[in-house]
């Protein structure tokens, strides 16, 4: 195997620490950081979701609760809690788990939620301030790709990199930060001609797609940093995951390359944790 492979359990540990540390300092100061975390029916992936994040911001020093509403939820009672969540003091950060059960509308309810409090960086003031460049609340995968490349040394500035995917809360917001850090970005897409061609032009190679090991050896210019952003299940094999690239063969080509699992995966959570400190902060002024 040619490429080193990025350890993102190891880089979201250290990213956990320092976070700790953090909120150490500020509780001494009576600041202490409130996470909720809201969901909807009883989705058992969705579930095992939340019950980590709000685990993990504990385990911070944060305050954090869970909010488990029934599948028969109406939009009017899920909204009058969102409302009660912007209003409350102790809580900084808002995550409502999605997918949301069929007729709720999941749009509205990101809009309900308080820019300042939209740890998940998807209201569209927060996507807007994004795009134009500024800095703001970001949704967590992407953030945590940033801070993958950040820890490995990649300065994406005058690089290509190429974003297989364009969905709201990874390909778009992926494309964005990259573009920040002044990257050539180019987004690919179901419609895309020539997805081979344009990912061997990638200096640095994003795959998120949602298709099991698609993206092979092939598909990858020698030495590229390779992130993928997949979680697929394997048929077959109960609770098993691969990413959207084929690791052994792209792995003889890349420079670099996350795995999965142990990759991108790790770092969501911990941006999640990061963001809601950083949402916290925002809001004592400091
Ligand atoms: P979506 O299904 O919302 O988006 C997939 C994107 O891939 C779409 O833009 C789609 O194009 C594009 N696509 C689909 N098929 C092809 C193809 N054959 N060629 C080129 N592009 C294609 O998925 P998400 O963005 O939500 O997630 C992507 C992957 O990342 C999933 O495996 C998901 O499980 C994983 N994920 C992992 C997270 C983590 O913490 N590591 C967090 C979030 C997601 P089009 O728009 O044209 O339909």
């Amino acid at each position: 195997m040619a490429a080193q492979v990025i350890d993102g359990k190891l880089i979201a540990q250290q990213v956990k620490d320092e976070l700790r540390a953090e909120t150490a300092r500020l509780a001494a100061q009576g600041k202490v950081a409130g996470l909720a975390v809201v969901l909807v029916g009883d989705d058992p992936a969705s579930a095992v979701y939340v019950t980590s994040k709000e685990k993990t911001a504990r385990e911070l020093g944060m305050h954090s609760v869970q909010h488990r509403l029934p599948v028969s939820t109406t939009q009017a009672e899920l909204a009058a809690l969102v409302d009660q969540l912007n209003a409350d003091e102790h809580i900084h950060g808002i995550l409502v788990q999605s997918p949301l059960p069929a007729g709720l509308d999941q749009d509205a309810i990101f809009r309900r939620i308080l820019p300042a409090k939209d740890v998940d960086g998807f209201h569209p003031e927060n996507v807007g301030r994004l795009w134009q460049g500024h800095d703001t609340l970001v949704a967590c995968t992407p953030a945590g790709v940033m801070v993958l490349l950040a820890h490995m040394g990649v300065d994406p500035a005058g690089k290509h990199a190429v974003v297989v995917g364009r969905s709201n809360i990874v390909g778009k917001p992926m494309a964005a930060l990259l573009l920040k850090a002044n990257a050539t970005v180019t987004i690919c897409h179901s419609k895309t001609p020539n997805l081979q061609e344009i990912c061997r032009q990638a200096d640095i190679l994003i795959a998120a797609v949602g298709k099991l090991e698609m993206l092979t050896g092939d598909y990858i210019k020698p030495g590229a940093v390779v992130i993928d952003v997949g979680i697929n299940p394997v048929p077959g094999f109960k609770s098993k995951i691969r990413g959207d690239v084929h690791f052994d063969s792209a792995a003889q080509v890349a420079g670099m390359i996350t795995p999965v699992p142990g990759g991108v995966g790790p770092m969501t959570i911990a941006m999640l944790m990061a963001n809601t400190l950083k949402a916290a902060k925002a809001i004592w002024g400091e």
